[in-house]
């Protein structure tokens, strides 16, 4: 259903608006959209202050109009996607790093910025946002509060909810709100910046947040090791963790994968499940990296190969962050269903691994595992040849039946890509519909028109009722 946003015209904005094809088509999905499931928004605005946002968003409820944040569009699971049209939300233009105050290891930042500039701007003082996912790059602040997302080395500093201080965010109806403090903690109110964190922009659209920094550390270490099989190494990462190894990045590549990655990034990775290693320390990191390797011979490593040199390890680093591309790339004839990010308490990881993996035997699919093995995190992607129904709903099933596990597990369904159009029918099967109607009413409370990005999260409208037509690959 089209919109009417000639309105916009009339709002006397600082930044742009476009109802120009293009502008819509390049809005119409996110990095997990698949193309027959790209629904073009009637305009397109780019804000460039926190006034705009509150004039569209206040306009817009008025008329009852979607209004969808969109920044970068790396999202995995169609968050961004506007599902009812009406308005995407560009936050690209504000992206500002406003202040940088060192010796409160704070920055203020707008959420259009992109995490690896927060990084390139902060390295003078010695400073660095540790949370940043793989693709940091490239996506932005505000899309990565918005996913609570996390990256390489959270298992060391945690993930991006804990790295937020502060959020300015303005409300469906147009209001300004600040959440959370610059005192590193409060104790005051509700606690409404964790409630924005992992929203996915149906809450409220942030415009500026302060971020906590860490200091970049004096010894770095890092390498890679590599085992006769993906349990031992699965077990090996688990009780790394358990046993307190002081580990940064901690990340597992099942042989398919490796495989993978030397295809598409020339590396020369063993045949063989490895793992990518990273210690960060002021002091004693030789001990930690020592204590690893102790743990990891008794789980059978076959070489533990750390303090690489620096550009060799560069090249495995850039490998692994660009995983999902050799993925994508591994065969003409198959193609990836959207991304698995399923993540169990560590002491299940080795099972739910081998659970893909076996499912993957029985059902003769390639399904290559990775992820960041240290939180728990397995990354699965099955790969389907679109043209045959049959493997794709083979494929489709075991896709789902690995988030079925982990769910059983103790886990979640998504550890960080966040729930969008893709992981919506998980969402009561892990929290049960008591905690759901609990979220519900937050929705209904903050935004009673819906306006805010519509379609996500829940497994059917506010007002109750599956929706037709917002499915992503993931949906069955
Ligand atoms: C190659 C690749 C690697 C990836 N690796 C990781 C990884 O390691 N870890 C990880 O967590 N994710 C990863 N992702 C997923 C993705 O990059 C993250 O989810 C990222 O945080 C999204 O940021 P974005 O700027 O692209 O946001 P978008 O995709 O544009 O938007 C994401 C969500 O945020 C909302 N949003 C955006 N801006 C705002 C705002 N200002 N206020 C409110 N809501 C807003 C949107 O409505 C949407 O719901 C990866 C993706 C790719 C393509």
């Amino acid at each position: 259903m089209a919109h009417d946003v000639s309105f916009l015209r009339d709002l006397d904005l600082a930044g742009d608006v476009s109802t120009g094809d293009s502008h819509r088509e390049s809005r119409a999905g996110d990095w997990g959209t698949p193309a027959d499931r790209r629904v073009r928004p009637d305009a397109v605005v780019w804000p460039e202050s926190t006034a705009d946002v509150s004039a569209v968003l206040a306009a817009a409820t008025d008329r009852g109009v979607p209004v969808t944040p969109y920044a970068a569009g790396t999202g995995l699971e169609g968050s961004a996607t506007p599902v009812r049209g009406g308005i995407s939300l560009d936050t690209t233009r504000m992206d500002a790093i406003l202040d940088a105050r060192p010796a409160d290891l704070q920055v203020d930042v707008e959420p259009g910025v992109v995490g690896s500039a927060v990084d390139e701007a902060v390295a003078r003082c010695g400073l660095f946002f540790p949370p940043l996912p793989s693709s940091g790059d490239f996506s932005t602040i505000g899309g990565m509060i918005a996913t609570d997302a996390s990256g390489m080395k959270t298992v060391k500093y945690g993930e991006v909810a804990d790295w937020v201080l502060q959020l300015e965010a303005v409300l469906a109806d147009g209001s300004v709100i600040t959440a959370g403090s610059k005192a590193v903690k409060t104790s005051s109110g509700y606690n409404l910046k964790e409630l924005l964190i992992g929203s996915e922009g149906t809450l409220a659209v942030v415009t500026r947040a302060t971020l906590r920094l860490a200091g970049l550390p004096e010894q770095v270490r890092a390498g890679r090791a590599v085992f006769p099989t993906l349990d031992d190494a699965a077990a090996a990462v688990a009780d790394a963790v358990t046993s307190g190894v002081d580990v940064a990045t901690i990340e597992l590549l099942d042989r398919t994968t490796a495989r993978m990655a030397n295809a598409y990034s020339g590396t020369d990775l063993p045949d063989a499940p490895t793992v990518f290693l990273e210690f960060h320390a002021d002091h004693g990191v030789d001990e930690e990296v020592a204590f690893c390797r102790a743990i990891f011979e008794s789980h059978g490593v076959e070489r533990f190969d750390v303090g690489r040199d620096e550009a060799e390890m560069d090249d495995l680093w850039q490998a692994r962050k660009d995983l999902a591309y050799a993925v994508d790339s591994w065969d003409p004839n198959l193609e990836p269903l959207h991304p698995g990010d399923v993540t169990v308490p560590i002491s299940r990881y080795a099972d739910v691994v081998r659970y893909a993996k076996e499912l993957a035997a029985e059902r003769d699919l390639v399904v290559p595992c990775f992820g960041h093995a240290g939180d728990g995190n397995v990354h699965y992607s099955v790969l389907v040849d679109p043209d045959d129904p049959e493997h794709v709903a083979r494929g489709e099933e075991a896709y789902a039946a690995v988030v079925r596990r982990a769910i059983d597990l103790g886990g979640t369904a998504t550890g960080e890509h966040g729930i969008g159009l893709g992981k919506r029918e998980y969402l009561v099967a892990e929290h049960g519909e008591a905690t759901v109607g609990a979220m519900r009413a937050v929705k209904r409370a903050l935004d009673p028109t819906d306006t805010l990005n519509p379609g996500k999260i829940f497994p059917e409208t506010v007002g109750g009722g599956r929706v037709r037509g917002e499915r992503t690959r993931g949906d069955r």
